[in-house]
C-alpha cells in the first residue's frame, strides 16, 4: 500500500461520520457494477446478434412471437438462446415445452435449460419454488436480477440472443438496455388495433430514447381465416401496424394472423411442430425470420 493509501485509510478508520461511510459503500458498489459489467461483456461478444422483444400493451402475443421467432431461428440451424425477463408473468418456459424445468448451476454458471428444438432458455419460472408464485419485487432488484441473467448464465456461442421483455417501458426494458449497450435493436409486436396501436407508439419511442434501434414492427393477430369456409374475418382491425410502422419510419417485418393451432401448440410446448407446419401462422412467422435476416445482414 502507497504512503497516499494508507493515510487515506487511517483517515476513514478515524472519521465516524456517517456520509463517508455511505460514499465508501457506494464506491464499493460502483466497483462491483463495473466488475460485474465486465464479466457481462465477456459472455455477450460470445453472441452475434441480440434482439428485444417489446410490446406497448399484454396480450398481443409478444411471448408468442419470441418463442416462434427463436424456435423458426433454431430450425433454421442457428444457436438460439432466449430469455425471458417476464419477470412477473414468464410464460416462455411453457410456450417452450420446458415448464417444470429447473435451473442449474455447474458451480460457476447457471446452466440454460434446453428446449426440445435446441433453444438455449432462461427464465425466472425455472427458479420459482411452484408455479403459482407471485414475485414481488422492486426496481433494484430487478435489474441485479436481469444482470444475473446476462453475466451468469453460460449462454456460450450464439447467432441469436432473444430477449422476451414484459409490457411497456417499465423497469425490466430499461435495466436490459442499460446493461447490453451493443444489442442489434428492438422487435415492436402490436395487433392491428387502435388502441394496441397508440400504446406501441410508446415503445417505439422507448427504445428511441434508450438509444436502441428499432429493427421493426410486427403486426400479430392480424385477420383470421375461418378453416371452414376460407372467409377472412379482420377481427383486430388491419393494417394498423403497418401504417403506424410507416408514419414512425421504421421497417415493418410482416403479419402473423389469429391461428387457433398457435394457440394449442404453445399451451402444449409443442411450437417446432408449429413452425415447420404449413398453415398461414406458421408460413408467416417464417417470412418474418427471412425478413429479419435481410435486415441484420445474417441471411
Ligand atoms: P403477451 O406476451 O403479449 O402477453 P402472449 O404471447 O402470452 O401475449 O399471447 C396472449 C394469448 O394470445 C395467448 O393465449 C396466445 O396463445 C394467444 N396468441 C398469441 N398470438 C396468437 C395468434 N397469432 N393467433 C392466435 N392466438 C394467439
Amino acid at each position: 500500500m502507497s504512503e497516499n493509501e494508507k493515510q487515506k485509510e487511517s483517515a476513514c478508520n478515524s472519521c465516524s461520520s456517517e456520509s463517508c461511510g455511505a460514499k465508501t459503500q457506494r464506491k464499493d458498489e460502483a466497483d462491483q457494477d463495473y466488475l460485474d459489467r465486465q464479466a457481462l461483456a465477456q459472455r455477450m461478444c460470445k453472441i452475434d446478434h441480440k434482439l428485444f422483444v417489446l410490446s406497448g400493451k399484454g396480450g398481443v402475443g409478444k411471448s408468442s412471437v419470441a418463442a416462434g421467432l427463436a424456435v423458426a431461428l433454431a430450425s433454421s440451424g442457428k444457436r438460439v438462446g432466449l430469455l425471458d425477463i417476464d419477470l412477473h408473468g414468464p410464460s416462455i418456459p411453457r410456450l417452450m415445452g420446458v415448464r417444470d424445468a429447473r435451473a442449474e448451476t455447474d458451480g460457476e454458471s447457471i446452466i440454460p435449460v434446453k428446449s426440445p428444438e435446441g433453444v438455449s432458455v432462461m427464465s425466472v419460472g425455472f427458479m420459482l419454488q411452484g408455479k403459482d408464485d407471485a414475485v414481488i419485487w422492486r426496481g433494484p432488484l430487478k435489474y441485479s436480477v436481469i444482470k444475473q441473467f446476462l453475466k451468469d448464465v453460460n449462454w456460450g456461442d450464439l447467432d441469436y440472443l432473444i430477449i422476451d421483455s414484459p409490457p411497456g417501458t417499465g423497469d425490466e426494458p430499461l435495466s436490459v438496455a442499460q446493461l447490453i449497450e451493443d444489442a442489434d435493436g428492438a422487435l415492436i409486436i402490436t395487433t392491428p388495433q387502435a388502441v394496441a396501436i397508440s400504446d406501441v407508439r410508446k415503445s417505439i419511442d422507448f427504445a428511441r430514447r434508450v438509444n436502441l434501434p428499432v429493427l421493426g414492427v410486427i403486426e400479430n393477430m392480424s385477420g383470421f381465416v375461418c378453416p371452414e369456409c376460407g372467409k377472412r374475418s379482420d377481427v383486430f382491425g388491419a393494417g394498423g401496424g403497418e401504417d403506424m410502422a410507416s408514419d414512425m419510419g421504421v421497417p415493418f417485418l410482416g403479419r402473423i394472423p389469429i391461428d387457433p393451432t398457435l394457440v394449442t401448440s404453445g399451451d402444449a410446448g409443442g411450437l417446432r411442430a408449429y413452425i415447420s407446419g404449413d398453415t398461414a401462422g406458421a408460413k408467416s412467422f417464417r417470412a418474418v425470420v427471412d425478413e429479419l435476416a435481410k435486415i441484420l445482414g445474417s441471411a
